[in-house]
């Protein structure tokens, strides 16, 4: 209506900015204006009907008046829409509404005025239902924090705080900041962020998140994260960006939209030199609504990405839960991915002449740095061993090889047996073990020293999600830079379609730009750095919130709670979105081309052709703001398909590299 073809304006919400850029919406209340001019207009109109007050005979005065001043809305949107040179539904019923008058039929441009005008306010009801769901979530970051100095709690405005600042939250507060507990303890509701429903143990050390309630305890957290930048933040943000950037389905729906007026104008021109049907004429062009598809698309992708947010999912555009529904290949990386990327060392095997302590050392000098779970394992095992770990002076990762660091005058490499023999480390000293878990090598001037063993777990949810995928049609893929024999056995206990060993970050790319290339659509599920170009090529990159930076970023959705299930909620959350709006078309398509053929014939009369074109686009409005719903609702099925989708199954195939 309203809105036009050409865009989805905001109606029925204003945003305006808050601290730091982070926008808040406040939802307009329903224009007291607007309900008194439709009250006017019903009036009016029933005084034309009885003929109350009638001083011409050949026009109606009353309703003439009535019409121009109650339509005034409509005719304004219709005027910017000619001076823009863009057909929209306003200027299309300032036609209907002229023509109405003109032959005579006062009572009927009234009620279509009236008609408009209630469509209009419904419509900025559901969309600003759609902004509520949004605002909700910036509602959720506090402007304010208490600050302790020295012994003193000040209320102060977040914006003001800095790196290492220590906020005190008291029991029922909302956390302002990302951070680690300093001191106190207590439980947190991180639901918001992670979609995880039971409460989680906060004590010393542990990190907490803006935006997640604080519930029985005292808690003093001190501030890494702040704003924008926290990973609450980070979920506005890209919700918000997700309702700026245009997915092709929307601007599919414009090109419908458009298409849609221009056939019920090129049907009215028709109808009139067939039949010289003035009232059959404008029927026709009454009748005609496109509002269901222009307005009903964004709304419907808006309140799929605000349910994936309340899912711990965020999703940085409409587009990328159109691609998801569309998907049939879902590769997933192996190490922190798949696995719970907590690694930690299972065996120490030094060559003779070495210590378990030396080895141990000497490995994590050379991981101390890295954020791999590797690398993060074996730091672990050293302090655990109670090893003081010496700092390395130089530091070149390798992703999905290994590390090489100075340290001492020495040179320290520590990776796979590849990367090990790359180096120039004589491969005939690399003891080869054939172990369940991950083997790490380690060398020192070129001698090898020993083999680390990093027992990672799969993560508890993992292989029903990944049945639960493949029962939706997923095929599923397990990438790894791992050795053969441990990624098939992971695979096994997944149950993935396939899986392919031993692939450098550069191999991973290639493989989903395969894919791509070859016409499927791909999701790539992954974690680490090494994955980080894969995640770009796919058509759709997920990133595991607990991954690294470059992960998240390159990624089109982060997964904040790591857990896969969510995964399987998107993938419907996606698929019922892509349903609701071809829903949409569908309906647009059958009511426009069924109301015009009716029209046309001289079946339809003005009033109940104004009638169907309102009716329908609320009806499409309203299916759109089903996926404003919780988010649980869509996943009621997960128990049974897991069941079913379980036995049967073997890997098909293992293919290393
Ligand atoms: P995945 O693809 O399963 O996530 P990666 O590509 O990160 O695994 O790693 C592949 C292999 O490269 C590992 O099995 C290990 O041998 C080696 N590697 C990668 N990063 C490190 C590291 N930080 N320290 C030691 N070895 C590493
Ligand atoms: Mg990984």
């Amino acid at each position: 209506m309203a809105n036009g073809i050409d865009g989805y304006a905001v109606t029925g919400a204003s945003a305006c900015c808050d601290v730091e850029g982070v926008a808040t919406y406040e939802a307009r209340g329903v224009d007291r204006i607007e309900f008194a001019r439709i009250a006017i207009i019903a009036v009016i109109a029933s005084a034309v009907w009885f003929h109350l007050w009638e001083p011409f005979a050949s026009f109606s005065l009353l309703g003439t008046v009535g019409t121009l001043a109650g339509g005034y809305p409509i005719f304004k949107g219709a005027i910017k829409s000619l001076a823009a040179r863009r057909m929209t539904m306003d200027l299309s019923m300032t036609i209907a509404i002229v023509a109405a008058l003109a032959i005579g039929e006062a009572f009927t441009a009234l009620v279509i005025v009236g008609f408009v005008l209630a469509a209009e306010i419904l419509e900025g009801l559901t969309v600003s239902r759609g902004r509520t769901v949004i605002g909700d979530l910036m509602r959720c970051l506090p402007a304010r924090a208490n600050l302790r100095r020295g012994g003193i709690v000040s209320e102060v405005d977040v914006a003001s705080l800095h790196v290492g600042d220590v906020v005190v939250v008291a029991p029922g507060g909302l956390i302002p900041v990302d951070g680690s507990v300093v001191a106190g303890g207590s439980f947190v509701d991180e639901a918001r962020i992670t979609g995880e429903s039971m409460p989680v143990e906060k004590t010393a050390g542990s990190l907490a998140f803006a935006g997640t309630i604080n519930q029985t305890g005292w808690l003093e957290i001190r501030t890494e994260r702040r704003g924008l930048d926290t990973s609450f933040g980070r979920i506005i943000e890209a919700v918000e960006s997700a309702d700026r950037t245009r997915a092709p389905i929307e601007r599919l729906a414009d090109r419908l939209a458009a298409y849609l007026v221009y056939f019920a104008f090129g049907a009215a021109v028709f109808t009139f030199l067939i039949t010289r049907n003035v009232v059959a004429t404008i029927s026709v062009i009454i009748v005609a609504g496109a509002c269901g598809v222009a307005a009903g698309t964004p709304l419907a992708l808006l309140g799929a990405v605000g349910r994936a947010a309340r899912a711990g999912a965020v999703v940085k555009g409409g587009r990328f839960l159109e691609s998801l529904a569309a998907a049939d290949v879902i590769i997933f990386d192996k190490t922190g991915t798949v696995t719970s990327g907590d690694a930690r060392v299972a065996a120490i095997d030094p060559v003779s002449g070495v210590s378990v302590e030396t080895l141990l050392a000497v490995a994590a000098t050379a991981e101390v740095r890295s954020e791999h779970p590797i690398g993060r394992a074996i730091v672990a095992g050293a302090r655990q061993a109670d090893i003081a770990i010496i700092e390395p002076e130089a530091f070149d990762y390798r992703p999905g090889r290994g590390i090489r660091v100075r340290s001492a005058a020495s040179t320290i490499v520590v990776g796979s047996a590849a990367y090990l023999c790359e180096e120039g480390v004589p491969a005939g000293e690399i003891t080869r073990i054939e172990a369940d878990d991950t083997a790490v090598f380690v060398a020192r001037d070129g001698r090898f020293l020993g083999t680390i063993c990093v027992a990672d777990t799969i993560r508890s949810e993992a292989a029903a999600a990944i049945a639960d995928l493949r029962s939706m049609g997923l095929r599923t893929t397990l990438l790894t830079g791992d050795v053969a024999s441990v990624a098939r056995n992971v695979a096994q206990a997944l149950c993935v379609d396939e899986v392919f060993s031993g692939l450098l970050p550069d191999a991973k790319r290639a493989h989903v730009a395969q894919l791509v290339a070859a016409g499927s659509v791909v999701v790539m599920v992954g974690d680490g750095i090494n994955d980080a170009p894969a995640l770009v090529a796919a058509n759709v990159g997920i990133a595991m919130g607990s991954g690294t930076d470059v992960a998240r970023e390159s990624a089109d959705i982060v997964l904040l709670g790591n857990d896969l299930s969510h995964l399987v909620e998107l993938v419907k959350i996606a698929r019922t979105t892509k349903a609701v709006i071809l829903q949409n078309f569908a309906a647009t398509i059958a009511v426009d081309t069924v109301g015009i053929g009716l029209a046309a014939f001289g079946l339809l009369h003005p009033l109940l052709a104004a009638f169907i074109h309102v009716a329908s686009e609320l009806a499409c409005l309203l299916n759109s703001t089903r996926m404003l719903a919780p988010p649980n609702r869509l996943g009621e099925a997960t128990e049974k398909t897991r069941v079913a989708s379980r036995p049967s199954h073997t890997v098909t195939s293992v293919v290393e590299r």
